[in-house]
C-alpha cells in the first residue's frame, strides 16, 4: 500500500492545466484567470473629487476665506475653464477636479451666500484623488487566480469585457452498485439512495468543475461499460464504490478491459482505502471508494488538488495546527482522517468515525490528520487538522 502523498503524487501526474477561453466578464466570478491581464486605461483617467464641495486653489484655504462660485463640475461633467485666484467651482463626488484648483472643500465646511462662499473652519485632507491614484496603464492581475468578486469589479474598472480563463474540467460521476437509486425514487426494501454522488458533485462544483452524474451503473460488466461510454470527452471520469476485492467489485477490471492503466490501487488510509487512479485514454480515472464519507474525504484529499492542477492552481489545501481538546489512542498503520469539531479552543474527533456516517460529517467542520503509527495523544497536544 502506498501512502496519501505518493498516491496523491501519482494522481497529480494523470492531469495538466487545461485549455484557455474568454469568457464575458458577467461570467467570469469564480473562474480561475489564466493568463496576466494588463490595464489598458488608468483609474481614475482625471484627479476626481472625492466629495461634494467646492474646488479651490490649496493655496488660498484658511479659515474665513472667500471666494466666488463662477461654475460647475459634475460627474461625467466637467468644468471647462480654469479657476483663479479668490476663484472657487462647484464640484461633486467623481467629477474632475478643475485646472487651477488643488484642494476641495468639503460643503460641510463653507457658509454659502448666493454665489460667495465663506470657509468656516481650517478644512482637512485636500479630497482630491490623483490621476492613477486606484491603478495605471500596464498595471497587472497576476494569473493563476480564482476570481473574486472583487476581482471582478477591478477587471471592469480596467475595462476588460472578456476574461481569459481556464476551461472548466468536464468530469464524469459513476455511481456504482445494484442497491442504489437516486434522490427522489422509491428505494426497493434492499436499496439505498445514492448520496456521495451528489456531495461530490456538490465539492467539485464548487471547485471549479462542471460535473455530470451519469446513470448508477449496475454490479455487471455491461452496465460499467455502458457507463465509462457515457463519460467519454471527459477530462477525468470519478467512479464511486466496487473498488474492492468483493465479487461485485467489478470497477478496476472493468477500466483496465477499456484500457486503463492503473497508476496505483490501495492507499494506506483511513477512510479511502480501496482508491485507485490511473489513465484512460485522454481521461484521467480515479475510483473513490463507495463508503459515503470514504467517497468525501477521498474528495477533499485527492480531488480537490486534481481538479486545482487541471485548473491551472497550486494545491491550495492548508494545514493548520490546533490543540486536542481529548485523549486519542495510539493510531494504526494507515493515515486517519478523522471527522471532527474546530473551534476557537481547539479540535475534538467526532465520537463515531464509522465511514458510512454522513450525519457525522456533516456535524464535523474539520479533518483531524493522524500519520501512520501516531502515538497515543493526551489532552493540549498539538495536532494538525484541514479544513473541510
Ligand atoms: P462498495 O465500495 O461498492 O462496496 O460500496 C461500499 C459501501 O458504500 C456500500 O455500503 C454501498 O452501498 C455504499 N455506496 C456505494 N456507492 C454509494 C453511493 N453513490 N452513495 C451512497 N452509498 C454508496
Ligand atoms: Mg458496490
Amino acid at each position: 500500500m502506498i501512502s496519501v502523498n505518493t498516491a496523491l503524487e501519482h494522481l497529480l501526474d494523470l492531469v495538466s492545466p487545461l485549455g484557455v477561453e474568454e469568457v464575458p466578464l458577467a461570467k467570469a466570478a469564480g473562474r480561475v484567470l489564466a493568463q496576466d491581464v494588463t490595464a489598458r486605461r488608468e483609474q481614475p483617467p482625471f484627479a476626481a473629487s472625492a466629495m461634494d464641495g467646492y474646488a479651490v486653489n490649496k493655496a488660498e484655504v484658511e479659515s474665513h476665506a472667500m471666494f466666488k462660485v463662477i461654475g460647475e463640475s459634475a460627474a461625467g461633467h466637467r468644468f471647462d475653464g480654469r479657476v483663479g485666484p479668490g476663484q472657487a467651482v462647484r464640484i461633486f463626488t467623481g467629477a474632475p477636479v478643475p485646472e487651477g484648483a488643488s484642494f476641495v472643500v468639503i460643503q460641510e465646511d463653507v457658509d454659502r451666500k448666493g454665489d460667495l462662499i465663506t470657509i468656516l473652519d481650517q478644512p482637512g485632507g485636500h479630497n482630491i484623488r490623483p490621476a492613477g491614484g486606484d491603478f495605471k496603464i500596464g498595471d497587472v492581475m497576476s494569473a493563476p487566480k480564482r476570481l473574486t468578486s472583487a476581482d471582478i469589479a477591478l477587471l471592469a474598472s480596467m475595462n476588460i469585457p472578456q476574461v481569459p480563463v481556464r476551461r472548466k474540467p468536464d468530469i464524469a460521476l459513476i455511481s456504482t452498485g445494484d442497491e442504489l437509486v437516486m434522490p427522489g425514487e422509491v428505494p426497493g426494501p434492499d436499496q439505498i439512495i445514492a448520496s456521495n454522488t451528489f456531495g461530490l458533485k456538490a465539492l467539485l462544483e464548487n471547485l471549479g468543475a462542471s460535473v455530470r452524474i451519469l446513470p448508477i451503473a449496475r454490479d455487471e460488466k455491461p452496465a460499467l461499460e455502458a457507463a465509462f461510454n457515457l463519460a467519454k470527452g471527459a477530462d477525468l471520469v470519478v467512479t464511486i464504490g466496487g473498488a474492492s476485492v468483493g465479487d461485485h467489485d467489478l470497477v478496476g477490471q472493468v477500466a483496465q478491459d477499456l484500457g486503463m492503466e492503473q497508476s496505483f490501487y490501495k492507499v494506506a488510509m483511513r477512510p479511502g482505502k480501496p482508491l485507485m487512479g490511473g489513465r484512460m485514454g485522454d481521461a484521467a480515472m480515479i475510483g473513490l471508494p463507495g463508503n459515503p464519507v470514504s467517497a468525501m474525504v477521498c474528495g477533499h484529499v485527492f480531488l480537490k488538488p486534481v481538479v486545482e492542477r487541471m485548473l491551472g492552481l497550486p494545491d491550495g489545501t492548508t494545514i493548520q495546527s490546533t490543540q486536542l481538546l481529548q485523549p486519542l489512542g495510539a493510531n494504526g498503520p494507515r493515515a486517519h482522517y478523522m471527522r471532527a469539531v474546530l473551534t476557537a479552543d481547539g479540535i475534538t474527533a467526532c465520537d463515531n468515525q464509522d465511514s458510512a456516517l454522513l450525519s457525522v460529517l456533516a456535524d464535523a467542520n474539520a479533518l483531524l490528520l493522524r500519520a501512520p503509527h501516531d502515538p497515543a495523544l493526551t489532552v493540549g497536544a498539538d495536532v494538525s487538522y484541514m479544513l473541510i
